[in-house]
């Protein structure tokens, strides 16, 4: 695959605590699958803000040593970074902190605002002037533009959130108050939970509140901010809904490919959905074969879902080398080595003489689906049936995700018949578009990386009438 999330968000909150940056830490670890290139933990220590954020995994980023450097508090920040918007520059590392007349704020995106370079280019005429390239200092200038206008940070970020279109999953950090934002259309997840010594945690994931202790309370809805405040956090959260109740498009692609398989996103499992996908597949394209292999990770839930529908046994065909990471050395571009040999190894047993439905959640370049079926072919299998548990990806993704252009994706400019020769499958199927509903239990998503219908609309020139006015108050 060669899509990537953006982002990981995670905030706590609750009495002083003296390992909240181990907490953060665990979290973060558990998000680590939606961004690898940065992270960053930030500590409220009574309304000093302590951080600690560099290029890496996690792991890499916080020793020991780190984590007991930051000191206790009763409300923490924390985030993974994948690099898109803006690149993989020191000044994007989030969490961001900016200070104002008012005070201090901290604050952690999952997401792309779709009139970011818009936003920007309004403000800087005003005078704005910003020290990174990403689209979250452009919602923190404006959050901070509005704090100094308002009485609250509540009402500053309520006035803020007009003059953002796009996907924003927010965790912000005031002195006193911990805050969290869902975009109207609900583009990216983000829910939060509680443990029980009282505190509370929000996390773009809910698998990020199981490795903290914290019991999943429920999903905010799209539009919704919740406000968690330091001096009463027994009272629990305060939820403003004034931006709820539009046509929601939550990303199908999470269900897909991005979430982890243990996760809920808006009360659906995503284990289930792609088991589900599965399903669909082997009704929509049933084939005769003597094995069902998935490709590691992301193909595993739905291989079985296949397998389960169609009687077809699942076999383990594919191991992952789990420790091929960031520190990894790949060859160099004059080495001949196969990155996809290295990562994927495949399991001649399982394989060899056999008829083998290979599953995988989609194909980008086709590249890699090339070299992994001749792995297969050399490990023996007889008959290679490629199915792919998502429509063909055909579009670029505008709400922060990481999809090559529109002219290195294999689906724009071939017919499935064409991709299956190209890449030396016997057969393909891929998910049809309107089983997606049927797949995720959604009755609104988006799809637009898969039939080009953008919820916002595609961000080009013409938006700029569109924004004209909200903007002119800016
Ligand atoms: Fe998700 Fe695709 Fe929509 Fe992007 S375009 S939000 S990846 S469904």
């Amino acid at each position: 695959m060669a899509i990537h999330e953006e982002c990981g968000v995670f905030g706590m909150i609750g009495e002083v605590n003296p390992t909240i940056a181990r907490d953060v830490y665990y979290g973060l670890y558990a998000l680590q699958h939606r961004g690898q290139e940065s992270c960053g933990i930030v500590i409220n220590d009574d309304g000093i803000f302590a951080s600690h954020k560099d290029t890496g995994l996690v792991g890499e980023v916080f020793s020991e040593r780190e984590l007991s450097d930051l000191p206790a508090g009763g409300m923490a920040i924390g985030h993974v970074r994948y690099a898109t918007t803006g690149g993989n520059t020191r000044n994007n590392i989030q969490p961001m902190i900016v200070s104002h007349q008012k005070g201090n704020l901290c604050l952690a995106h999952n997401g792309n605002l779709t009139n970011s370079l818009y936003l920007r280019d309004k403000l800087e005429l005003s005078g704005a002037i910003f020290h990174s390239t990403s689209d979250t200092e452009v919602i923190s200038y404006v959050i901070t533009r509005e704090r100094l206008k308002t009485a609250s940070i509540e009402q500053a970020v309520l006035n803020a959130i007009r003059y953002f279109e796009g996907a924003f999953s927010l965790v912000m950090m005031s002195s006193t108050k911990l805050i969290a934002v869902r975009d109207p259309k609900g583009f990216r997840p983000l829910c939060y939970g509680k443990r029980n010594d009282g505190s509370y945690v929000i996390a773009s994931e809910s698998c990020a509140l199981n490795a903290v202790g914290a019991s999943f309370v429920r999903d905010l809805e799209p539009g919704e901010m919740l406000v968690f405040s330091g001096e009463n956090i027994e009272c629990g959260p305060v939820s403003y809904r004034e931006y709820c109740g539009g046509k929601k498009s939550p990303c199908i692609f999470e269900y897909i490919y991005f979430a982890r398989p243990d996760s809920m996103i808006d009360g659906i499992s995503v284990h289930e959905t792609r088991v589900r996908a599965g399903r669909i597949l082997a009704r929509e394209h049933p084939v005769c074969a003597d094995v069902v292999v998935g490709v590691p990770d992301s193909g595993l839930d739905a291989a079985i879902g296949f397998s389960v529908e169609s009687g077809i046994p699942y076999e383990i065909g594919l191991v992952k080398n789990k420790y091929v990471g960031r520190s990894f050395i790949f060859p160099t571009k004059g080495q001949r080595t196969d990155t996809v040999r290295i990562k994927l190894s495949p399991v001649k047993s399982v394989l060899n003489n056999k008829r083998v439905v290979l599953i995988d959640d989609s194909i980008v370049r086709g590249t890699t689906s090339k070299r992994i079926i001749s792995i297969l072919r050399e490990a023996g299998a007889k008959e290679i049936h490629l199915r792919i548990s998502s429509p063909p990806f055909k579009h670029p993704c505008f709400y922060g995700v990481d999809v090559d252009s529109e002219d290195n994706l294999i689906a724009n400019h071939h017919s499935p018949e064409d991709i299956a020769r190209l890449i030396g499958a016997d057969s393909i199927g891929f998910l049809p578009m309107d089983s997606l509903g049927e797949m995720s239990g959604c009755e609104l998503y988006c799809s637009a990386c898969f039939d080009g219908k953008y919820p916002t609309g595609i961000p080009d020139d013409t938006r700029k009438d569109r924004f004209e006015k909200k903007l002119s108050e800016v």
